[in-house]
Order: structure tokens, then C-alpha cells, then sequence
């Protein structure tokens, strides 16, 4: 993920170099550059926009300093420019004053939303959380075991429909596990939603009664980096009829351009909240914007 990118925006901040002053030809150029690169990379128009006129701007702008050179400076601006799109300060996760602070995972299927369940009940019980995963997606024939197998791999409970758990109805399953999580004293739930090859609006609704049903702390919208800009259609269809609080990407060990990476956030105006980056349970951390920016220009 973001190899070329990272390369390209190396090659054009480096031929900044050894410049001992910038004119705005320099700093139009080098801008042209950076807008060739971003949308190479897949990244939504808009945003490549935004990120120009403001990289532009201030570099005009940029003071005189004792401290940077020309190139130096316009590392410094291309670099924050970078981290406020991805969404500045780390988002920490909402968690309930009265516990089980619940979380819904939302996403197409195979964004990743099972294994990420895995992976973030395993981050959070080792944070000293008590989670216990829930099985809301009861379209996939092998989803419900799934969860169970990566529930067990991680170490958490997990609840699934049975006889007198509501089979069958993901909304019913999701309210009798906030039951079951308070009476065994889960201070977190995280319910694994269905998802479909498309967006469609049986999805949505159900997803919408889930959430109704169980009012989630947070809805995270899981999604695979590897589709690039149809990250951002789908973002903005899960946004508009479930609604989200934040974004977990997943697949960013696959050798995706990085441009939805750089969309999502701005494109949905909610933070990203974690990366998943391969398919085993420790393949998985907290969103930092400054370091995803540090790693974009290598
Ligand atoms: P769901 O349908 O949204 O629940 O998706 P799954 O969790 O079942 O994941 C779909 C496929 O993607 C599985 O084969 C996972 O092993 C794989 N997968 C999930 N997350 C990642 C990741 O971060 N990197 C890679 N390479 N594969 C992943």
C-alpha cells in the first residue's frame, strides 16, 4: 500500500532540493506534480482539490524560516496537509459511562468485518475490556461459525442465535446479547453485522433495526482499501442509510493504491479508527494519521 505513491511524492519533493528560494512557478510545478500522484493513487477528486489549493497556498505563503530551507518547508506543509486528511488527532473509541459499551461493525461482505471482530475483541481484552462478540449476520450460511472460530481465537465469548436466542432474527439475537452481556458483566459488545456483495436496502434496514434495537456507542464502517474509489460510494451509502461514528479500513497489507485510505475521511466526515493489515488476529492497530502520513512520504 501507497508504494508508488509514496515513491512518486518522494521524487517530486526531492527535485525541491538544493532550491534556495521557491517561486510560485516552483511551487505551482511541484504542486501539478503532487495532483498527478494523489489521483494516480485513487484518491476522490474533491479531496485531491482540497489538499492542492491548501498545499499551494500556504507554501505561497510559507515565512521566511531560520530553521527549514525552501524544500524543507514544503515537506513540512505536504506532511500536515497529509495528516489532516487522514483526519489529525488519533480517534480513541467511544466507550459507554454505563456499561456494555456496544459497537456495531458495518460493511459489504468480505469488506473483513468478522476477522476484525476478532482482532479488536483481542485488542481490547488486552486493554483489560471483558468483550463478548455477537452474531447478527445470519445471511451467510458459515458466518455464525465463522465468528465462533475467531471468538475462540481470540479468547473472548462470543453469542450466537440458538433455540430461545432469537434464530433467525439478527434484531431479536442483538437485543438478547445486551442482556446477556450485562447479566455476565461484559463491559463491551461488538455485533458482527450482514453484509452483501452490493449495497441494497434490505441490508440497510437491517442494519438500521439493529442499531435502533441496540443503540450502539459506536458504528464502525468496515472497509476493504483494495476497491479504491468505490470505497467512497459505499461509505457514503452505508452513511446515509445506517449512518456511522467511524471507519475501520482493512486489507492495507494488499497493494492497493492508498486512495481510499485518503478518501474515506474526508469524503464521510468521520474519523478512521483502526487499520487491519492481514488476515491473522495480530494483524491489526490503531489509525494514527501521522504515522500513516510519515509512511506515505516514506
Ligand atoms: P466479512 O464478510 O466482512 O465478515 O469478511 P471476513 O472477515 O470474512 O473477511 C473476508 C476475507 O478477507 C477473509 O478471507 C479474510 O481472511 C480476509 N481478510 C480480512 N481482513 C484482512 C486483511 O486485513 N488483510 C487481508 N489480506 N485479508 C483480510
Amino acid at each position: 500500500m501507497f508504494d508508488t505513491l509514496s515513491d512518486r511524492l518522494t521524487t517530486v519533493l526531492k527535485n525541491l532540493r538544493g532550491k534556495g528560494r521557491l517561486s510560485d512557478a516552483d511551487i505551482d510545478a511541484t504542486c501539478r506534480e503532487i495532483r498527478i500522484a494523489l489521483l494516480e493513487a485513487d484518491v476522490a477528486l474533491p479531496v485531491v482539490r482540497q489538499f492542492i489549493a491548501q498545499v499551494k497556498e500556504r507554501a505561497k505563503g510559507a515565512e521566511v524560516s531560520e530553521a527549514l530551507n525552501p524544500a524543507q518547508q514544503v515537506v513540512k506543509i505536504v506532511n500536515e496537509e497529509l495528516i489532516g486528511i487522514l483526519g489529525g488527532e488519533t480517534r480513541r473509541l467511544n466507550l459507554a459511562k454505563t456499561p456494555p459499551t456496544v459497537i456495531m461493525l458495518a460493511g459489504l461482505q468480505g469488506a473483513g468485518k468478522t476477522t476484525l471482530a476478532g482482532k479488536l475483541a483481542k485488542h481490547l481484552a488486552g486493554q483489560g475490556h471483558t468483550p463478548m462478540l455477537v452474531a447478527c449476520d445470519l445471511q451467510r450460511p458459515n458466518a455464525v461459525n465463522q465468528l465462533q472460530v475467531v471468538g475462540q481465537r481470540a479468547g473472548v465469548a462470543v453469542f450466537a442465535p440458538e433455540p430461545g436466542n432469537g434464530v433467525g432474527d439478527p434484531v431479536e439475537v442483538a437485543r438478547r446479547a445486551i442482556e446477556e452481556a450485562r447479566r455476565a458483566q461484559h463491559d463491551l459488545v461488538l455485533v458482527d453485522t450482514a453484509g452483501r456483495l452490493g449495497v441494497d436496502e434490505e441490508l440497510m434496514r437491517q442494519a438500521a433495526d439493529i442499531r435502533d434495537a441496540v443503540q450502539p456507542d459506536e458504528i464502525l464502517f468496515v472497509v476493504d482499501a483494495m476497491i479504491g474509489q468505490d470505497a467512497v460510494t459505499t461509505a457514503e451509502a452505508f452513511r446515509d442509510g445506517v449512518g456511522f461514528t467511524g471507519v475501520v479500513l482493512t486489507k492495507l497489507d494488499g497493494d492497493a493504491r492508498g486512495g481510499a485510505a485518503l478518501s474515506v475521511r474526508h469524503v464521510t466526515g468521520q474519523p478512521i479508527l483502526f487499520a487491519s493489515n492481514g488476515e491473522k488476529l495480530e494483524d491489526f492497530d490503531v489509525f494514527h494519521p501521522d504515522r500513516m502520513a510519515s509512511r506515505i512520504l516514506g
